[in-house]
């Protein structure tokens, strides 16, 4: 049985029901022999926000091991080992069927590569957004954001040079996780915060979560 906390839920805020522990960063995705001294984030977590995100989660994990290409230790052990074996499992062929959907083959050098496109995936985005959420949290920069309110995609366009002093690095794990963030709250441009998340060294997202209530500081009805 989870263990039981009492605060009010990180991810929804609804008070007086069970909670068990979150693990912001989904332990599936975790390489096994890990030092037991890190110290994951973990949040409190109602059952209906666990619900949301449970079936998604191995998604999440294919899509952060196959964004991270090839040649990383700890990525090759997520594939050679429980991504594999999920596989094999009862609802193994509806994962890989869903997984071979979001592959498009792409020509490199001339031979083609099946790549996956990660922002494609809304499941797996889900998750993102839910690890974002809690980081918030986690870092007590707030708590309860709403999904709405997180914008979540591929780590694409760098940040200019004169932004990067304002980012805190974490790294929780060199070869498994590690992320940026920055607190915008103070800037008053409705952005509250923004993250960059690095999983097995390579797949990289980004999380902009917006300051206002509806929508995002870039979308002409914010505010309305
Ligand atoms: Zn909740």
């Amino acid at each position: 049985m989870p263990k039981t906390i009492l605060q009010p839920c990180a991810y929804c805020g609804t008070a007086n029901v069970a909670r068990t522990k979150g693990h912001v960063i989904q332990r599936s995705m975790r390489p096994t022999d890990k030092d037991p001294k890190i110290q994951w984030p973990v949040v409190p977590e109602c059952e209906e926000c666990r619900k949301i995100w449970q079936d998604a989660e191995s998604l999440f994990r294919i899509v952060a091991v196959l964004a991270s290409k090839e040649g990383n230790a700890a990525a090759e052990e997520q594939w050679f080992g429980s991504i594999k074996r999920s596989f094999d499992h009862a609802s193994g062929p509806k994962w890989l069927a869903e997984m071979l959907s979001y592959l498009t083959p792409v020509e490199v050098d001339g031979r083609l590569h099946l790549q996956v496109h990660p922002a494609k995936v809304a499941k797996a985005m889900t998750v993102l957004r839910r690890t974002i959420r809690g980081l918030v949290h986690w870092h007590k920069l707030g708590t309860a954001i709403p999904d709405k309110r997180v914008f979540a995609d591929v780590y694409r366009v760098p940040f200019a040079p004169e932004y990067h002093d304002r980012f805190t690095e974490v790294i929780l794990d060199e070869d498994f996780c590690r992320y940026y963030y920055a607190d915008l709250r103070a800037d008053g441009e409705g952005y509250h915060s923004v993250w960059v998340i690095q999983f097995y060294r390579r797949g990289t997202f980004l999380g902009i979560v917006s300051a206002l209530e509806n929508g995002f500081p870039w979308d002409s009805e914010a505010g309305h």
